[in-house]
């Protein structure tokens, strides 16, 4: 199996690591040509929503890539990736990418004195999930058809929508390979 994990910006060494791990190829996507070959799934990894959004533009990798994921390619989005792949984000009117998850999110959601932290919660099907937050988004809204994984406060943290899993929290940079079994099982 081979998992493409976008490159251009943010934790995608981590991902990366995470999914060799577990016995899966991975590929680097950092330009239009990378997006050509076939892959079984994709990373979008956290970072900088509005910087990443910028790249896959000027790199002519949004359209392909949004095609294959509303074609139904597995997606695992993390903090920025779930900014990326949200329908609405409540903060920033104009500036939604992929639309394909039908969630709206609110960027930086958490403020600046708890802009990181780390927690335990509940992820549906898996258990207690260590996830660690980075100035994180978090879901205010779903529509019919996404499935909540996981609220931390009462805020929703984790989704899933058909092949698209959605994290507030940064999976890969927890000694946890839960969320990346969970989303290798989707592949
Ligand atoms: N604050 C970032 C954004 O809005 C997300 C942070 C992250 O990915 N850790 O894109």
């Amino acid at each position: 199996m081979k998992i493409a994990v976008l490159a251009v910006q943010g934790a995608f060494a981590e991902h990366i690591a995470r999914i060799r791990a577990l016995g899966a190829d991975c590929v680097e996507l950092r330009q239009r040509a990378d997006v050509e070959q076939h892959f079984d799934g994709l990373i979008l990894p956290g970072g900088e929503s509005t910087v990443q959004g910028k790249m896959l533009r000027d790199l002519h990798m949004f359209g392909p890539l949004r095609d294959k994921i509303a074609q139904g390619l597995p997606v695992l989005g993390t903090c920025a990736g779930l900014i990326l792949l949200a329908e609405q984000i409540s903060n920033d009117e104009r500036r939604a990418y992929f639309r394909t998850l039908p969630v709206r999110v609110c960027r930086n959601a958490y403020g600046r004195q708890l802009g990181s932290f780390h927690t335990v919660e509940t992820v549906a099907g898996i258990g207690s999930v260590p996830m660690t937050f980075i100035r994180a988004p978090y879901i205010e809204s779903t529509r019919p058809g996404v499935e909540i994984l996981a609220s931390v406060d009462d805020k929703i943290v984790a989704v899933r929508y058909g092949n698209q899993i959605g994290t507030a929290f940064h999976p890969e940079l927890d000694a946890d390979d839960r969320m990346h079994g969970m989303f290798l099982d989707l592949c």
